[in-house]
């Protein structure tokens, strides 16, 4: 299995019909057996982490671009932001936009940057709508979110897309309470993955921080254990990060205002578990038809309804 390449896993993918294409890298729709499967391992999580009484949220794919530059974002990744442009012009502008895109030419000087960008993980919308709600209750809080995210880094590798889902937990309370709660993912993420046949490891790791001066932050984000994943052949040389686990620790809690009780700066931490590259893993480990998976993990996924989604 290890030795498929991404793009020969993507061509089995769409021959068995699970894929489809869309005419760009990174962007593929989902077909039924596909898209039953990725279902099922969302409601997983939601079985999963509803135990803890997290809050439910669902913010739709795009962020206020306020948030965006608050967090940082622009600074660490400005390559693989989204931003949303929106047409403001004259009617004698929109003529001449239309007149160009049917000569194929260049017609973004006629777009301007509005108030939204992409969700780059399912996360961001929460911290300003945690701070507005004054300091945090007592133990903080556990939100539950998901969301589409975009990443522009276009692949040919089913498991890198630009357009994916991501469902997250996210914990917002004291440095020791946050601290707790990201460690205790280790061992919960790993039966959980277990549950359903994947034998995942937990790596410490980093996010890909742009150009030199993000090589920095990179070493620093290892050095301090800030980042881990539980990872899962999918397909290429290297296992694929299936569960990630980052410690923020005060960053958003400072650049949005979040503040505890006790009057000091909330730490932060999320859980995330990314649809698509779990249901990959699944059809990488059991097999590309669902119907010879493993019996005990198909009703993990409570997959075995004959007909219709789960
Ligand atoms: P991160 O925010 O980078 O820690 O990502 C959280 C989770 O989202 C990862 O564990 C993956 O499962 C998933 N993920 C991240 N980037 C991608 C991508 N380009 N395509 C598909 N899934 C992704
Ligand atoms: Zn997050």
């Amino acid at each position: 299995l290890s030795e498929r390449s991404p793009e020969s896993f993507l061509g089995e993918l769409l021959a068995a019909g699970l894929l489809a294409l869309s005419g760009v890298d990174g962007v593929y729709g989902r077909r039924e057996a596909f898209d039953r499967v990725s279902d099922a391992v969302d409601a997983l999580v939601l079985r999963e982490t509803a135990e803890d009484g997290a809050e439910l949220i669902r913010f739709p794919p795009v962020v206020p671009r306020r948030t965006i530059e608050k967090s940082g974002y622009l600074a660490s990744f400005p390559n693989l932001a989204g931003s949303v442009f929106g047409f403001e012009g004259t009617e004698g502008e929109a003529v001449e936009l239309a007149a160009r895109v049917q000569r194929q030419e260049d017609w973004s000087e006629f777009q301007t940057p509005i108030d939204l960008m992409l969700t780059p993980a399912a996360c961001y919308p929460v911290y300003p709508w945690v701070a507005a709600a004054g300091p945090l209750p007592e133990n903080g809080r556990l939100i539950d979110v998901q969301s589409y995210c975009f990443r522009h880094e276009p692949a040919r590798d089913p498991a890198r897309l630009q357009s994916f889902r991501m469902h997250e937990n996210v914990r917002i309370g004291s440095a020791d309470e946050v601290f707790a709660w990201k460690e205790s993912w280790i061992s919960r993420g790993t039966a959980l993955l277990a549950s359903i046949g994947l034998g995942a490891e937990k790596v410490v790791a980093s996010d890909p921080f742009f150009g030199r001066a993000g090589r920095m932050l990179s070493v620093n984000q290892v050095e301090q254990e800030l980042k881990f994943e539980l990872v899962h052949p999918i397909a290429g040389e290297k296992p694929t990060a299936i569960f990630s686990v980052n410690y923020h620790q005060d960053h958003f809690g400072h650049d949005f205002g979040i503040w505890t009780r006790e009057g000091e700066i909330a730490h932060t931490a999320c859980f995330g578990a990314g649809l698509e590259r779990v249901t990959l893993a699944l059809f990488a480990k059991h097999g590309i038809d669902v119907a010879d998976w493993p019996d005990d993990v198909r009703a993990c996924l409570q997959l075995n309804s004959a007909d219709g989604h789960p």
